[in-house]
């Protein structure tokens, strides 16, 4: 089934192709976690499914099986290798090195670069050659959230396709038809509206994990529990998880208290801010919301997590001005 929300690139992106104006090189800017690298990969079942055009892609034929595997030989997807956070220029060089070969199928070859702002410099100046002087009926389809992290002369050879993000009732939709039931309303609201990012997590335990660090913090912010011991459970494990969930009660937080000074009320922030209200002033949580946003982007940075997650919790219970 696809994904509600991208049935309008779907339809233009099929047009394109029946008209024979698909572009060299597709820029899909989309929402973290919104289905960018599923659409890439629609567009590569697209051109290579050998069943008639106005069919395709089938999903049924050999070709479109294999182009949905990553086993087509005419299909080359590059990623950062694993613990790696970028795309290498080795890695760049071999793809266009495969693009200028002979189609296996005598049609399209197809290369994904996701994330293709995980490129570094030189990866992105060996992809320029690439873009400047395509080969006869290749598709380069970069897929990126953050394309302003590319140089502008890779930007401007590529035509970009929009993903945002869904609604909730289309996520969730989508969501319970390829994973099944599970309580995805909660699961989003902790992982943003990244419904890609939901399906490859565990809904339960992403509940739970949640649930901890609301718990961690609401204690925290009463000056209450163990800072050491929870700082260091969590930087053990889920990290990258639980730092999103911080990020969202911080977020919860300040939202709530600029609520608070507007005509308007909001009952679901009120639920998270009874009791403490007044221990923070608004500058201190948005400096802590910048701290968990820096720790967010600094995985592969040497700093210190435990001790870092441990000034924030004693940050939440000190009183504030
Ligand atoms: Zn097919």
């Amino acid at each position: 089934m696809s994904p509600a929300w991208l049935e309008p690139e779907i339809a233009r992106l099929r047009g394109a192709y029946a008209a024979g104006r698909l572009p060299h090189a597709l820029l899909i800017h989309e929402a973290p976690g919104a289905g960018g690298e599923w659409l890439a990969g629609w567009v590569a079942r697209l051109v290579l499914c050998t069943s008639p055009r106005e069919g395709a892609p089938c999903g049924h034929c050999a070709a479109c099986q294999r182009a949905a595997q990553e086993q087509h030989p005419d299909l080359t997807v590059i990623r950062p290798v694993e613990t790696s956070t970028q795309i290498r220029i080795e890695q760049v060089r071999e793809l266009a090195a495969e693009l200028t070969l002979t189609a296996h199928q005598g049609g399209y070859k197809v290369g994904i670069l996701s994330p293709a702002d995980s490129m570094n410099r030189f990866a992105a100046n060996a992809l320029l050659k690439t873009l400047e002087e395509p080969p006869q009926a290749t598709l380069l389809i970069l897929v990126a959230s953050q394309p302003s992290r590319l140089p502008p002369t890779i930007l401007s050879r590529c035509q970009r396709v929009r993903v945002r993000a869904p609604q909730q009732a289309d996520a969730v939709a989508w969501l319970e038809a390829a994973r099944g039931a599970g309580d995805w309303e909660r699961v989003l609201a902790v992982l943003g509206m990244a419904p890609m990012t939901a399906a490859a997590a565990d809904p339960a335990a992403v509940v739970e994990v949640a649930a901890e660090v609301r718990h961690g913090l609401e204690e925290a912010a009463e000056g209450g529990g163990d800072p050491v011991a929870t700082a260091e459970r969590w930087a053990r494990s889920e990290l990258p998880l639980r730092l999103a969930c911080v990020e969202n009660w911080l977020t919860e937080r300040i939202r709530g208290r600029l609520v608070g000074h507007a005509v308007f009320t909001e009952v679901r922030a009120g639920t998270h801010l009874r009791g403490h209200g007044d221990s923070l002033d608004l500058r201190q949580l948005f400096g802590l919301l910048d701290t968990v946003r820096e720790l967010k982007s600094s995985f592969d940075a040497p700093i210190n997590r435990g001790l870092a997650l441990e000034s924030l919790l004693r940050a939440l219970g000190t009183r504030g001005a």
